[in-house]
């Protein structure tokens, strides 16, 4: 089992330089009715679900420095082109890199276009500073993913020593601050009531809670079935 708050300061030493940061695609997706798409390099998780592949595994060996400037001038280009008002940041942990982050979200803040950050949420819940920074962007939109409905679920679908309380910590940060955000839930062992439950505590309605469904990936499938876990993982394949 490994440390996540460790393991973000190791990533961000492969994938910052200075005010630049890694990525490894930027792409026009279907999601969120269509969205200009960065997906960054490096991860501070290690989700037996992950379809990032080396990306997460491998970030020294993938991806190319880019600047925040260089970033937005290729998103908003590509919203432009598209014509779609959403560009987003996924792909890996775009919180790793908290300078370029927020750089980057200067830079986009003027342009008429809604702004998801995509996270695991683990360090927004370490530093409780990171949420107060994001409260300054308005046309931002978090969007937290929730490993599990457990601490213990959490460690069995990441492989992480703990985590799952700073994951719901960084819901508690962002409301605090009034920043825009909803959670995804990957729910796989049929609790989806007890973390309704503890979301509510945080005043977050059942209606706002994103279930979230994943590619079955070759890869992913392969890897699952080494581990022995496809048949463990329930009903969060999408059809
Ligand atoms: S948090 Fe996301 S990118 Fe990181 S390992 Fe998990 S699924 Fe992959």
């Amino acid at each position: 089992m490994y440390d996540p708050i460790k393991l973000s300061e190791l990533t961000e030493r492969i994938v910052v330089r200075g005010a630049q940061r890694k990525y490894h695609r930027f792409r026009f997706t279907r999601f969120y009715g269509g969205s200009a798409t960065a997906d960054a390099v490096g991860c501070n998780l290690r989700c037996i679900f992950c379809w990032s592949g080396r990306a997460v595994r491998n970030p020294s060996a993938t991806g190319k420095f880019y600047s925040p400037e260089i970033v937005a001038d290729m998103l908003i280009d590509m919203a432009e082109r598209n014509g779609c008002r959403i560009i987003r940041i996924s792909g890996a942990e775009p919180t790793i890199g908290k300078a370029h982050l927020l750089s980057l979200l200067d830079v986009v803040d003027v342009y008429d276009k809604i702004f998801i950050l995509e996270t695991n949420g683990i360090l927004i819940g370490a530093d409780r500073r990171y949420a107060e920074e994001l409260s300054g962007y308005k046309r931002l939109h978090v969007r937290v993913s929730i490993k599990g409905c457990s601490e213990d679920e959490f460690r069995y679908l990441t492989g992480a020593k703990y985590g799952f309380s700073l994951q719901l910590k960084s819901l508690e940060y962002l409301s605090d601050n009034n920043v825009s955000f909803h959670p995804s839930v990957v729910s796989t062992r049929g609790e989806n009531l007890r973390i309704v439950e503890k979301l509510k505590e945080l005043g977050i309605r059942p209606s706002d809670i994103e279930w979230e469904r994943l590619k079955l990936y070759p890869p992913v499938k392969e890897r699952l079935k080494r581990m022995g876990r496809l048949d463990e993982m329930g009903d969060i394949w999408e059809r």
